[in-house]
């Protein structure tokens, strides 16, 4: 952008919220002729047979017409493949970063704060500055596990109106101990949602506690599991915190196309879920081939990328990209993630030019 004061930007200095000018744009790099191993996006298509019938599909569909502003049959798949119970159900967003937003402007009385831990999901903060939240952010431990204490020390402190964890962690991977998200949920004042982006992924999830916690709601997105093309996400919790939101909610936030299109995807909901195994399973090789390096450290995951560290991340970035593989370099954003590095699990493939890339940079910067 040009620094050259015109009449314009004078307008927009006086006219824009101090927190608005402030605030960095959400970076997207040029990912064009790249291996993309940087947004954990699903690296497999979809079967021919479905690409198929969803064409059909989309090719009857009815886009002179607005979308079901209640999506109820795709509401209702959604429902049955994650089996909520009564009393439950789901609100659908325009990708689960609209579902933040909203909460946050269901909650955002004067002095309002959202809390959450760092590092972790940069969107938090970021919507909690743009909707003029109160941003508090609880360091993670050293091995980046829940700092019970100091959590339940700045829950008593600030009384957060919203509580976001995601569950498992990005960018760390980890899945934090269980008991210690129900002690932040009892402990909590206000609601706490559990972020569940990276669910296919892992091994554990609060959905089957809805019911046990009422300041609980449980948040996925279908962009990890093969669908960030169409955006959509979801909030699962009682019905008597949906209704409200539902006030909050554009009418028309999810298209008539991304509606039918994941419609057909949860009626072949087992193709997804074969993907994601293959991704956990690749994941593992991943994961052994990275610690087989002495000059990397990685640790666990339960997501669909690896977080790894070495000892110049940016250098290791930088040679990485020359060789046409986009990973993202964490290194500098959160004084946790000093020289950390956070690859997406990609195809076998992909997986091993990734390795061979890295390893010929991390050769060749100790011979030099
Ligand atoms: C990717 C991600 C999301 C956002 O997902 P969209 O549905 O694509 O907006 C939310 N939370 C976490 C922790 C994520 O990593």
């Amino acid at each position: 952008m040009s620094s050259i004061l015109t009449p314009a930007s004078f307008l927009v200095s006086a006219l824009f919220r101090r927190e608005v000018l402030d605030l960095h744009a959400y970076h997207v790099p040029d990912s064009s002729g790249c291996i993309k191993l940087d947004a954990m996006e699903n690296p497999y298509p979809l079967p021919q047979t479905l690409r198929v019938e969803i064409a059909d599909a989309v090719a009857s569909a009815a886009i002179n017409r607005y979308p079901d502003p209640r999506a109820a049959r795709l509401r209702e798949k959604i429902r049955a493949v994650t089996g909520l119970r009564d009393g439950m159900d789901v609100m659908l967003g325009n990708g689960s970063d609209e579902l933040i937003q909203l909460l946050a402007m269901a909650v955002n009385k004067p002095g309002a704060a959202l809390l959450s831990v760092e590092p972790s999901f940069v969107m938090y903060k970021m919507i909690a500055t743009f909707t003029g939240m109160r941003y508090v952010g609880v360091p993670l431990a050293a091995d980046y596990s829940l700092d019970l204490p100091s959590t339940l020390a700045a829950i008593e402190r600030e009384q957060p109106a919203l509580v976001f964890l995601a569950y498992p962690n990005n960018p760390t991977g980890n899945l934090f101990a269980a008991d210690a998200v129900m002690r932040v949920i009892e402990a909590a004042p206000g609601l706490v949602v559990v972020d569940e982006a990276y669910h296919a992924f892992a091994r554990d999830s609060f959905l089957p506690h809805l019911a046990r916690y009422p300041n609980l709601l449980v948040m996925r997105t279908f962009s990890k599991l093969g669908m960030a093309g169409l955006r959509l996400g979801f909030l699962a919790g009682s019905t008597v915190w949906l209704e409200q939101l539902e006030k909050l909610r554009l009418p028309y936030n999810v298209g008539v196309l991304p509606q039918l299109v994941a419609e057909k995807l949860l009626d072949h909901h087992e193709v997804l879920l074969q993907q994601a195994e293959q991704i956990k399973r690749d994941r593992t090789g991943l994961h052994q081939q990275l610690s087989e390096i002495s000059a990397v450290r990685v640790y666990p995951s339960e997501a669909n990328f690896l977080l790894f560290s070495v000892d110049d991340a940016t250098a290791v970035f930088n040679g990485l990209k020359q060789r046409g593989v986009l990973i993202k370099n964490l290194n500098g954003g959160h004084p946790m993630l000093k020289d950390c590095l956070r690859v997406t699990v990609g195809t076998p493939d992909q997986n091993n030019k990734f390795i061979d890339a890295l390893k010929e940079i991390i050769t060749q910067s100790a011979r030099g």
